[in-house]
């Protein structure tokens, strides 16, 4: 799965997982870095290796491998350190992935639809397609509905085609309980994530009007004075997109290593094409994410630039 993995690349990882070992397969599965704490509530999340935590484990698991899934990532460059790692290795890839542009070159085999809702769907696709549909456990069933509803936005983007209604179905007759999966996902945060929220959208957005772009810049010190942990950030970039008008959101957070942006869109704003050419990133056509080496001022000043250059297409 990519770094920093999110709910469908860490759901439709562990929906494999539970899938697979009920063959008797030995599977396990790495994480480039670490995640949000609550993603810990998807069955089997917390026996994930966070490779920059435990690189001895992870790397053992490697020695023998024979195949490799390699889920929600587009490029062997977005597992981070394991990128060279991936790269050296013999076994067989396999790629199973709804973003744009794959380097298809990285693996073997595999499966690339950027039509698809979530790599999740991807997953339960895999399994009706095996003919094995009786393997869709409680466990499976949890791990596919968080990626498909995290990836879709409650079922809201333009991903959510019919086939993704038809999935949901199918696992409510399964016995899903989606409560639970939803609470777990949206209701179990500490307070200070929702105040450090309220002062990002009092003191940290800003709007430009003639350019129907927001855009919200995250100092360090924000991230530090409302103790800011991985995940506590996800879905900040969307606020801006509830206002009238408004057809590309832009976030930016000053993170340790890098300034790292994100970008949602509307009404046809092309965010994969524009994170690629200013931001060394990539995505989806609607959602797309980048990164920057210079500061949070310089980074901010040529987005500035970027999004004046876009005119065109913002209008
Ligand atoms: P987010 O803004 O939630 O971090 O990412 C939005 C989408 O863009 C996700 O599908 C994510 O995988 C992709 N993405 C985020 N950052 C990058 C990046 O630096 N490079 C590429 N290629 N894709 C990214
Ligand atoms: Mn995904």
């Amino acid at each position: 799965m990519h770094q920093k993995p999110d709910a469908d690349a860490m759901g439709s990882a562990l929906a494999l997982f539970h899938f697979l070992v009920q063959f008797g397969h030995t599977v396990t599965i790495i994480s480039p870095t670490n995640w949000a704490d609550w993603l810990n509530w998807l069955p089997g999340a917390t026996n994930v290796i966070d490779y920059e935590r435990n690189r001895e484990k992870a790397t053992n698991a490697l020695k023998d491998i024979e195949w490799l899934f390699c889920l929600d990532f587009n490029t062997l460059e977005r597992t981070k350190n394991l990128a060279p790692i991936f790269a050296g290795l013999s076994c067989t890839k396999i790629l199973i992935d709804h973003h744009q542009q794959p380097d298809t070159a990285s693996f073997d085999y595999g499966i690339s639809d950027t039509k698809k809702s979530s790599t999740c769907e991807m997953i339960y696709d895999l399994i009706i397609a095996s003919s094995y549909q009786e393997k869709i456990n409680k466990e499976v069933s949890e791990c596919i509905y968080a990626g498909v509803i995290a990836d879709t936005g409650s079922f809201r983007f333009s991903s959510t085609h019919a086939s993704v209604h038809r999935l949901v179905a199918d696992l409510k007759d399964r016995g899903l309980e989606h409560i639970a999966v939803h609470e777990a996902l949206y209701d179990n945060f500490l307070e200070n994530r929702l105040r450090f929220i309220g002062n990002v959208l009092l003191n940290r957005l800003e709007v430009y009007y003639e350019y129907n772009t927001a855009i919200i810049t995250i100092p360090k010190s924000d991230l530090l004075k409302y103790y800011i942990k991985t995940g506590d950030t996800e879905g900040l970039v969307n606020y801006p997109l509830s206002i009238k008008g408004i057809k590309l959101a832009a976030l930016v957070i000053d993170r340790d290593e890098e300034r790292k942006w994100s970008f949602r869109s509307k009404s046809g704003f092309d965010c994969n094409t524009f994170a690629r050419k200013y931001f060394e990133g990539g995505g989806h056509f609607n959602a797309a994410g980048g990164r920057d080496a210079a500061s949070l001022n310089e980074t901010v000043k040529k987005f500035i630039i970027a999004m004046k250059e876009n005119e065109a297409l913002l209008s």
